[in-house]
């Protein structure tokens, strides 16, 4: 198959893919939408072409004139109760289809998201078009359909005036197939130069997206504010827009000398004055055919012109970047996980012996290895601490622990067991994380410490109170935590958001802790009682933190230094001052900058 029959191919299996993801979803959207519209346009192409020679042909030979009432009458009655019923559809039933629909497309792509490994993110292919379909498959769904629907509709227009044109004189047809023949390759050339144009402002588009996030994230805001940062992306954006010009301008002067070609010089050479003269000679001079069959002969070629025009022209272009479209989302929903889960299903009760031997890992697409050789063991009940500068591989480390990616060398095993084996919803049943980029939710306070919707009342409170949070908020655990859902929601200073983010450490019920950063944001009072609360309400856990205030790592049990990948120094904080090492040089400097 050469290229262009592939990608012609590939064009109709994605709208097709898409009607059926629609009609999946919202099947009654899919059926009205088509025969709404054809039942819509229908009467008006036909009254443009068989009511208007009835009724020239009735006024020409003076018959009676009541007919024309009545098939009028017939004709309005027809257009009332086909536009009741089309604009209930489209006024009442449409919208909330669409809703439907939008909500079907994104649950399609959350749930597809939130499965695929954590790598994926690394990828920026994958990344792109996750991006992609986030941002666009919901109208672009609704717009594969609308477009589909217009070529039907069009298609069916063609046919049903032919087949009149063909009855009344075949001789029109010859004109129009002319036209068409004409018309045909010119519009595949606008959809070329549209697809180039397409093409080259690509890149134009993502530096104005970006612009546009720069002026509306509240990320950028302060900054804006402070300085005159404003300026220097503005003239950016300034110089952006004249080069979106400068690279336009040639495509839209080609795009229009080929739209004129195609719509002025066939439709008025051969349908305005062809058929007007044909017809016209026909009916004025030799009377082989009424002034209704000229009329309508007249009005139907131009119909189907009009038709073939839009059928080769934008249509095409559109419904070729649909598939485009498409075929990035269908690739989104193809992508294979890459991680394999195991079988086991074991959730612990009480903390296990963790194990890494030999661990190596670099990062998919990467070379370069950031852990190396790391071997430890990580007995039950156990405060450890990972210290080290930033770059060294604690983060990686416990990303690994929890399986967002695997090792490259080496096994980590829980209880003797390699991770691989198990199940990986299940083995993360085992873990409590607070990350240094932790979120919170829209939601209320139970929710955001329990992640659940049906949190335990008396275990969030308890949970609030180990993570040192103190804050009375106007409806306790039911209060609703950031402004998305609710104008009352309640806004979090950072350290108060770090400790709703610490206090699911504490709900969940689980043999392991992993805590990044957990007292980055806090002032070094809430960090003290941040400590004394990890040693009581941790009491059931093995607790892994990564610290680099070194305050906090004098109650671990274990310390690890890590260094450029490797573990250069471990021990308890005591033997590590003894040691007078790296981790002691560490810990003097900051001590110096407390005293
Ligand atoms: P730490 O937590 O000690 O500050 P990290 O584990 O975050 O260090 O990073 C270790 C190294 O891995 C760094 O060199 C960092 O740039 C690199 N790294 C971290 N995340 C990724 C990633 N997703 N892809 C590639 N490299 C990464």
């Amino acid at each position: 198959m050469n290229k262009k029959t592939k990608e012609k191919t590939n064009t109709i299996k994605n709208n097709i893919y898409m009607l059926r993801f629609i009609f999946k979803h919202t099947p009654f959207m899919v059926c009205g939408y088509l025969f709404f519209d054809v039942l819509a346009n229908l009467p008006w192409t036909l009254s443009n072409v068989v009511l208007l020679k009835y009724i020239i042909d009735v006024a020409t030979e003076g018959r009676d004139y009541y007919r024309v009432a009545v098939a009028l009458a017939v004709f309005v009655v027809f257009v009332i109760v086909t536009n009741l019923f089309t604009t209930l559809f489209y006024e009442i039933s449409m919208p909330k289809q669409k809703e439907k629909l939008y909500f079907a497309v994104y649950k399609t792509i959350y749930e597809k998201a939130a499965k695929m490994d954590y790598e994926a993110y690394d990828n920026p292919e994958y990344y792109n078009d996750l991006v992609l379909a986030m941002n666009s498959m919901n109208e672009r769904s609704y717009t594969v359909l609308q477009d589909v629907q217009d070529v039907l509709t069009n298609v069916i227009s063609v046919l049903t005036i032919g087949t009149v044109i063909v009855s009344i004189d075949p001789i029109c047809l010859l004109f129009v197939i002319v036209c068409v023949a004409i018309m045909t390759p010119i519009g595949r050339l606008i959809a070329k130069v549209n697809v180039e144009r397409t093409e080259a402002m690509t890149p134009l588009d993502r530096k104005n997206l970006y612009f546009s996030r720069v002026f509306y994230l509240q990320d950028y805001a302060k900054e804006l504010r402070l300085s005159r940062a404003g300026e220097m992306v503005e003239r950016r954006y300034n110089q952006n827009i004249f080069d979106r010009l400068k690279t336009v301008s040639p495509y839209l002067t080609k795009q229009w000398k080929l739209y004129f070609c195609q719509e002025s010089l066939p439709m008025t050479l051969l349908i305005y004055l062809g058929i007007t003269l044909l017809m016209g000679y026909k009916a004025i001079v030799t009377k082989e055919v009424t002034m209704g069959d000229f009329a309508a002969t007249f009005n139907g070629a131009a119909s189907i012109s009009t038709s073939v025009f839009a059928l080769t022209s934008h249509l095409a272009i559109n419904v070729r970047e649909n598939g485009l479209y498409v075929e990035k989302f269908r690739s989104f929903m193809n992508a294979k996980e890459k991680m394999i889960s195991g079988t086991k299903t074991t959730v612990f009760e009480k903390p296990p012996v963790i194990k890494f031997e030999n661990v190596s890992f670099k990062y998919p697409g990467t070379e370069k290895y950031v852990l190396k050789n790391i071997n430890l063991e990580i007995s039950p009940y156990k405060k450890i601490a990972l210290v080290g500068y930033n770059g060294a591989g604690k983060t990686t480390l416990t990303n690994l622990l929890l399986r967002l990616y695997d090792v490259t060398d080496g096994a980590i095993t829980i209880d003797g067991v390699n991770i691989k084996e198990w199940d990986i919803k299940e083995y993360h049943k085992n873990f409590a994380a607070v990350f240094q980029d932790f979120s919170l939710f829209g939601a209320t306070l139970g929710e955001n410490v329990s992640m659940d919707a049906k949190p335990h009342k008396e275990r969030v409170e308890e949970a609030v109170k180990a993570a040192d949070f103190n804050r009375t908020l106007p409806d306790g655990t039911d209060s609703i935590l950031l402004r998305e859902f609710d104008d009352e929601g309640v806004s979090l200073s950072g350290g108060e958001a770090q400790k709703i983010a610490i206090a699911r450490a504490f709900y969940k019920n689980c043999a392991f802790a992993i805590l990044d950063e957990p007292s980055a944001n806090l002032d070094p009072v809430a960090e003290y009682a941040l400590n004394q609360s990890m040693t009581k309400a941790a009491n059931d856990k093995t607790v892994l933190f990564i610290s680099h205030r070194l305050s906090t790592t004098i109650m671990a049990d274990e310390i690890y230094m890590l260094e450029k990948g490797e573990i250069i120094e471990h021990g308890s904080h005591e033997e590590l001052m003894k040691l007078d090492g790296k981790y002691a040089y560490m810990f003097k400097l900051q001590a110096e900058k407390y005293n």
